[in-house]
């Protein structure tokens, strides 16, 4: 089978969503960019059943490549229009958090009230305008909200992460479900504090050379 170890990360990926509370049952989707188009999940199946040969590989028209199984996810375009606009990244994860999906049903942007905000890129975590699941329009309005950033909410749905790869993408999600959270906790008690411009721009110029580097 052709991609066996990259529909092994996929599976792999898409099974710690579930196990890390970052989506449930049969919401949310993983993917991973390939040469031809990218690997996805299938809609509507729930991960702990599939075997890695279950994993769709797709182009990005999100036609099945020949002899595939089962139906992409129904976000395939929102995956899609990720890969072709954005060179740099290589997987996608979208998942119905619990703390994520409660924000983006307040439709704002998720402000600079911690550093880890810096996380996604910038200086705030954007919420993409609401959209139907699957479609084209969903995909565009992500792509907004995704304008130097790495994460997005979609309103009245969940959140979307991307990353170099599965780790990136997947680490990025746990950090923005945790920043969603935060938030969630403070808002009863008034609108936090924001840190200016430049607070952010000094977390986004140290997240340069933050962790391990390579020696020499
Ligand atoms: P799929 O099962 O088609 O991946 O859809 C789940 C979802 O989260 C739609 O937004
Ligand atoms: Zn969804």
């Amino acid at each position: 089978m052709e991609y066996r170890q990259e529909r092994e990360a996929v599976l792999a990926a898409a099974r710690r969503t579930v196990a890390s509370g970052l989506t449930h049952g049969t919401a949310g989707n993983v993917s991973m960019r390939i040469p031809p188009g990218m690997l996805i999940t299938p809609t509507g199946l729930e991960y702990e059943r599939l075997t890695p040969e279950e994993v769709v590989a797709t182009g990005l028209d999100g036609v099945p490549l020949p002899g595939e199984r089962w139906a992409p996810s129904s976000e395939w375009p929102l995956h899609a229009a990720v890969y072709a606009a954005r060179p740099e990244i290589g997987a996608v994860v979208h998942g119905h958090a619990p703390a994520a999906s409660a924000f983006s049903c307040l439709g704002r942007d998720l402000p600079p009230f911690h550093y880890m905000i810096a996380a996604a890129g910038g200086d705030s975590i954007r919420c993409a305008e609401y959209a139907l699941f699957g479609t084209p329009e969903l995909a565009a309005q992500a792509l907004r909200a995704l304008t130097d950033r790495r994460a997005c909410f979609l309103a009245h749905h969940g959140l979307l992460t991307l990353g170099t790869d599965l780790p990136a993408a997947l680490a990025l999600a746990v950090e923005v479900e945790h920043l969603a959270d935060l938030f969630l906790r403070l808002l009863p008690l008034g609108e936090p504090a924001r840190l200016s411009g430049a607070e952010m721009a000094a977390v986004l110029a140290r997240f340069a050379t933050y962790g391990q580097q390579p020696k020499g």
